[in-house]
C-alpha cells in the first residue's frame, strides 16, 4: 500500500522526500519542514525519527542526511517517516529557540493547531506520531560538550519505563540518563500516548561532529534490527544509567583546565576543574561531592564566578 507524509509519497519498496506543511511566513510564503518516507516492501512496525527539534543541534540532521540514502526499502519490513529539521525558524537562525515565539519547541507538545508558531509545528508532529510504534527524537548538548547517551524522559514509573529503557539500550550509545523531563517533551508525549520514545543525545557540538552522527547512524541499524525492520540481528549489550545529574559552577572568574575526560569515573573527592588567572595563577580546586561518570562540561574555557562549568551523572547503575 502506498503511503503520504506531507507532499511526500511511496509505494511498497519505495523512498520519497517531500515537504510537510505548517503554516505562512512573515511574508506570506508558505513555511514547511522537510519530510521523507521509506516505505518497506514487506509490513511491519513504523519508526519515527525527527531531528533539529532544537534549532542549532545539527548532528541529528547529520544522521538523517546520512541514514535515508543507506537504507534499501525493499530490504526493509515496515514503514519509516523522518522530519529532517523541526524547529525550522531556530534552524535558520542558528538559535536554540524558536526566534518567533522564543520557545524551546520540546516543551509544547502535544502543541495547539491555533497556537504560537511553536505550538503549530508541535501539533503537527503530535499528528504524525498518532500510529507509529516507535519514536526517535535526535538531541544533542547543544553546543556544549558531551558524552553520547540517550535519555529516557517519561519517568521511573510511567506504565511505558521499560519500553522506553529496552529502546535506549538498543540505540546503543553506552550511556543512558533516566530522568523524567519537563512537561511537553515529545519523550513524555510518545509514552503518554503508548509509544516507546527516547532522545538520543549525540555528544554536543558547533557544526557537524563526525563521530556523533557516525553514532547516531549505527543507534538507527541497531533499532531496525532489533525491532524486525530489517533482517539483521542484534544483541543488546550491558550499559551505565544515570538517575541523576549534578552540575557544578566556578567558585571565581578565570580559565577551567579539567582534570577528568567526558565519561571517565569520578568518586568523591576526586578534582574536577581548577580555574586559573589570565596568567596562569590558580585561584580554585573543585572537586567531586558524590561518585558518578564525568558527563559534560561547558565548550568555552572562561567562566565567571557561578557561571556553569560541568555535569556529573550520578546514581549510575548498569542496566
Ligand atoms: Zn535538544
Amino acid at each position: 500500500m502506498a503511503i503520504e507524509f506531507g507532499t511526500a509519497s511511496a509505494s511498497l519498496g519505495e523512498r520519497s522526500t517531500g515537504w510537510l506543511f505548517i503554516g505562512e511566513d512573515r511574508d506570506g510564503s508558505t513555511f514547511e519542514l522537510p519530510v521523507a518516507i521509506i516505505n518497506g516492501s514487506k509490513p511491519g512496525k513504523t519508526l519515527y525519527v525527527q531531528a533539529a527539534n532544537d534549532g542549532n543541534e545539527l548532528n541529528g540532521i547529520g544522521v538523517i542526511n546520512r541514514i535515508v540514502p543507506q537504507i534499501n526499502p525493499e530490504e526493509i519490513a515496515g514503514q519509516l517517516l523522518f522530519v529532517g529539521i523541526v524547529n525550522y525558524h531556530g534552524f535558520h537562525a542558528n538559535k536554540h529557540r524558536n526566534p518567533l515565539d522564543d520557545w524551546k519547541i520540546n516543551r509544547v507538545y502535544p502543541g495547539d493547531e491555533n497556537g504560537s508558531p511553536s505550538e503549530r509545528i508541535a501539533h503537527k508532529i503530535t499528528n504524525v506520531i498518532k500510529d507509529v510504534d516507535l519514536i526517535l527524537d535526535l538531541h544533542q548538548a547543544s553546543t556544549s560538550r558531551m558524552i553520547h547517551e540517550v535519555r529516557i524522559r517519561c519517568g521511573r514509573r510511567h506504565r511505558l519505563h521499560n519500553e522506553c529503557m529496552e529502546l535506549a539500550k538498543v540505540f546503543g550509545c553506552g550511556h543512558i540518563y533516566d530522568q523524567k523531563g519537563p512537561m511537553g517533551q515529545l519523550a513524555r508525549v510518545g509514552p503518554n500516548n503508548g509509544i516507546p520514545t527516547v532522545d538520543p543525545e549525540l555528544g554536543g557540538s558547533v557544526g557537524w561532529d563526525h563521530e556523533s552522527i557516525r553514532r547516531g547512524v549505527c543507534g538507527i541499524w541497531n533499532v531496525l534490527a532489533y525491532y524486525g525492520f530489517t533482517d539483521q540481528s542484534f544483541d543488546i549489550n550491558e550499559q551505565v544509567c544515570a538517575t541523576n545529574m549534578d552540575h557544578y559552577g566556578s567558585p571565581s572568574g578565570g580559565f577551567v583546565k579539567y582534570e577528568k575526560d567526558l565519561g571517565d569515573e569520578v568518586s568523591v573527592g576526586d578534582v574536577l576543574f581548577r580555574i586559573t588567572s589570565a596568567f596562569g595563577e590558580q585561584k580554585a580546586t573543585v572537586r567531586a561531592d558524590t561518585d558518578g561518570i564525568f558527563w559534560r562540561t561547558r565548550r568555552l574555557p572562561q567562566v565567571s564566578s557561578g557561571e556553569y562549568v560541568c555535569s556529573i551523572g550520578t546514581n549510575t547503575i548498569s542496566v
